[in-house]
């Protein structure tokens, strides 16, 4: 495999572009020819005359696909794109595989080899092509700006001549990669924070960051051998909400991010807890894409409730910051490259017994080859 294209995304509001200028030059040291779709990087501030510098060539619309080896987006393609890719080709994007049972059918039946990049195994050696982490990093921190631009006070505590103000007060629900970005970010600005996981490992890391860990007893929990929370049972999940009410209701910010791999994001805050939190507090729902962890929050929609809380459902938060989120996005899809690069042929070579390969190849050779998706 020997020729990339990186395309323009299409998805409304999607400002990030697979591929920066920077990481062109790498693949160019692999030997890879690059075309990248005119404006594609327009909106992450990355021009074309950049990736022309950097040794890619432009492509005035998307035909130049079904000349690719290797595609790299960063949204899963539109349906009736696949059938323009080239028989073989390596397509690397978020496929979002749990919600588009048509479009992996679509894959296959193209013969693409289809890499879902949500499914990249979350272990040491794929940490550097991790698109999970690295995005809700950021979205984590965005966060907590967000919060800090809408509030009517400031976060950090203040003794001056005219008085003392106390820093505000947030509470992080779900401490993985994005929580615990939200408690540092909150903690660096003076925050008082709070937060909860089901998992327990995670105590130590939010101690560790100087925020308070909310003890809540919902019985026996655990993670799955990859890190991700074990889903709760209805009645785990009643005495989690119950043990959370004190923490809401002290609450300037509540940032929600609790999410089970593969399944619904379990609702959290009902909209009868909303009506005990205080006027003006501030409920993000960063979980909003994968079915909410509020009741009733929407992607990109904010709700004021009647005793005036806002609840505002943040769906991909890394969009705001698309400079740097698709720097390290293209990072994350370069190390992949380089993973698979093989000096001798001076090219990209799929080895199908590699572990990484087999927890995120989706589609293989006219089939679907992924055992959670056959
Ligand atoms: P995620 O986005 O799936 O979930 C976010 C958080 O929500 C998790 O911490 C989860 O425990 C929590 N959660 C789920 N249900 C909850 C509930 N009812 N109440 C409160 N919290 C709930 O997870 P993530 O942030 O992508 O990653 C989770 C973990 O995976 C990380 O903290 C880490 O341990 C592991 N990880 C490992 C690697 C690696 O080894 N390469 C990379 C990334 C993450």
């Amino acid at each position: 495999m020997k020729t990339v294209f990186v395309a323009k995304e299409t998805h409304a509001g999607e400002t990030r572009v697979a591929l920066v200028p920077g990481d062109v030059k790498r693949l160019k040291e692999m030997g890879l020819e690059v075309t990248v779709q005119s404006g594609a990087g327009r909106q992450a501030l990355f021009s074309d005359e950049q990736y022309t510098a950097a040794g890619a060539q432009i492509a005035a619309d998307a035909a130049a696909l079904a000349q690719a080896d290797i595609v790299l987006r960063v949204r899963k393609p539109a349906l009736e794109d696949v059938a323009h890719y080239k028989k073989g080709a390596l397509s690397l994007s978020y496929l979002d595989p749990f919600n588009e049972k048509p479009l992996v059918d679509a894959l296959a039946l193209a013969q693409v080899c289809a890499v879902s990049l949500e499914m990249i195994p979350r272990t040491t050696l794929a940490q550097s092509m991790d698109v999970l982490s690295s995005q809700s990093n950021l979205a984590g921190y965005r966060s907590v700006i967000l919060a800090a631009n809408r509030l009517t006070g400031i976060l950090p505590m203040m003794m001056t001549p005219a008085g003392t103000i106390n820093p505000a007060r947030f509470f992080i629900i779900g401490a993985g990669v994005a929580g615990l970005q939200a408690i540092a970010t909150a903690k660096r600005l003076g925050a008082r924070v709070e937060a909860y996981d089901t998992r327990p490992v995670v105590e130590e890391q939010v101690r560790s960051l100087g925020a308070k860990f909310v003890t809540i007893d919902v019985g026996e929990t655990g993670q799955t051998q990859q890190g991700y929370a074990k889903e709760l049972t209805p009645e785990q999940l009643e005495k989690q909400r119950q043990g959370m009410v004190k923490a809401c209701a002290a609450a300037n910010v509540v940032i929600t991010t609790a999410k089970v791999f593969g399944r619904k994001s379990p609702v959290l805050l009902t909209k009868e807890m909303l009506k005990g939190l205080k006027p003006g507090t501030l409920v993000l729902d960063m979980a909003v894409e994968t079915g909410g962890n509020v009741e009733g929050s929407k992607p990109d929609e904010e709700l004021t409730t009647e005793n005036g809380v806002h609840v505002i459902g943040c769906a991909a938060l890394e969009c705001d910051v698309p400079t740097n989120a698709s720097q390290m996005f293209s990072a994350n899809l370069a190390n992949f490259l380089e993973h698979f690069y093989d000096a001798g042929q001076k090219a990209v070579v799929l080895n199908r017994d590699d572990e990484i390969l087999k927890g995120c190849l989706l589609t293989d050779g006219g089939k679907i080859v992924h055992p959670r998706f056959q």
